[in-house]
């Protein structure tokens, strides 16, 4: 087995995950990734025939799984995946916040306005309300975590994906905010990139589709920082935005400086 491997081998039995946005792509993976760990997994999103076959994966390989439909900017659904979570599967121990869309490609002047803001709603306000109705549980728990699957496209500027860009910056804050305050009660947050990965939401990107021979990330890196992130073994890394290609055990070994620092995080350079 190589180093790299051996990392991110952790053992979630007994543990419960949400998994948003589970349906396909990078979702679809954590969701495995973390069943194969050993997590029970509600795989949440809005296509039926999507969650069933994520779920039909898992319990090919002995996993246990539930799938529940819904749109992570509907409250009501999202509170009410928390009661069957409890009702079924008795704790909620990970959220992975993953649901999200890229919007339409172009100036501020040329999409619509709804649709800019919409990623807004499914970006930002998705991870905002799914946290807000578990974190509750979580709390009364003593323990939880969040991961917020972010991207670099919140670090700079855009100029055809700004919702998306805005969204996932915000998403950043969210998360080291989530961390500040979730601290005393046990519960750590991070945001994660996946890296750059071949998906229903990037294979019609024209800058994407125009640039041949790109460096595609594998599906499974995201999953497998999750399932490190679960274990607990990077609690100290909490509120930080770390990249699936980042060296997790470096970062370890550097958290008091990254800590003093305020490294990997949103903010001004000097
Ligand atoms: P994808 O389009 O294949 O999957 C997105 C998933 O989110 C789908 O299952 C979709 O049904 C679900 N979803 C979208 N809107 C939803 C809503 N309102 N309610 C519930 N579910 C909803 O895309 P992906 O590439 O797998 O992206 C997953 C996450 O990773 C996204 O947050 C994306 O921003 C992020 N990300 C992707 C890349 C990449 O290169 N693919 C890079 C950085 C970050």
């Amino acid at each position: 087995m190589n180093a790299l491997a051996e990392t991110f081998i952790g053992n979630l039995s007994g543990q419960v995950a949400i998994v948003t946005g589970g349906g396909r792509g990078i979702g679809r993976s954590i969701s495995q990734s973390l069943s194969k760990a050993g997590a029970k997994v509600v795989v949440a999103a809005r296509s039926a025939d999507q969650l069933q076959e994520t779920v039909r994966l898992i319990e090919q390989h002995g996993g246990h799984a539930m799938a529940f439909m819904l749109d992570v900017t509907n409250q009501a659904a999202i509170e009410q995946m928390v009661m069957e979570t409890i009702k079924q599967f008795g704790a909620i121990d990970l959220l992975v916040n993953n649901a999200g869309i890229s919007g339409e490609e172009g100036a501020i002047w040329d999409v619509a306005g709804d649709d800019w803001w919409r990623v807004l709603e499914v970006n930002l306000q998705g991870p905002f309300l799914c946290a807000r109705a578990i974190l509750p549980t979580m709390i009364a728990q003593h323990h939880g975590r969040i991961i917020n699957i972010a991207s670099n496209a919140g670090l700079r500027p855009s100029a055809n994906f700004s919702a998306y860009a805005v969204s996932k910056a915000a998403l950043l804050r969210l998360t080291d905010s989530l961390a500040l305050m979730a601290s005393e009660h046990n519960i750590s947050a991070f945001a994660i990139s996946p890296g750059l990965v071949l998906t229903a939401m990037t294979q019609d990107i024209s800058m994407f589709k125009d640039t041949p021979d790109l460096d595609w990330t594998s599906v499974e890196r995201a999953g497998e920082l999750c399932v490190f992130l679960a274990t607990g073994k990077a609690d100290r890394l909490s509120g930080r935005y770390i990249h699936v290609l980042d060296d997790i055990n470096q970062l370890l070994d550097r958290a008091d400086e990254i800590e003093e620092k305020n490294l990997y995080s949103l903010g001004l350079c000097d």
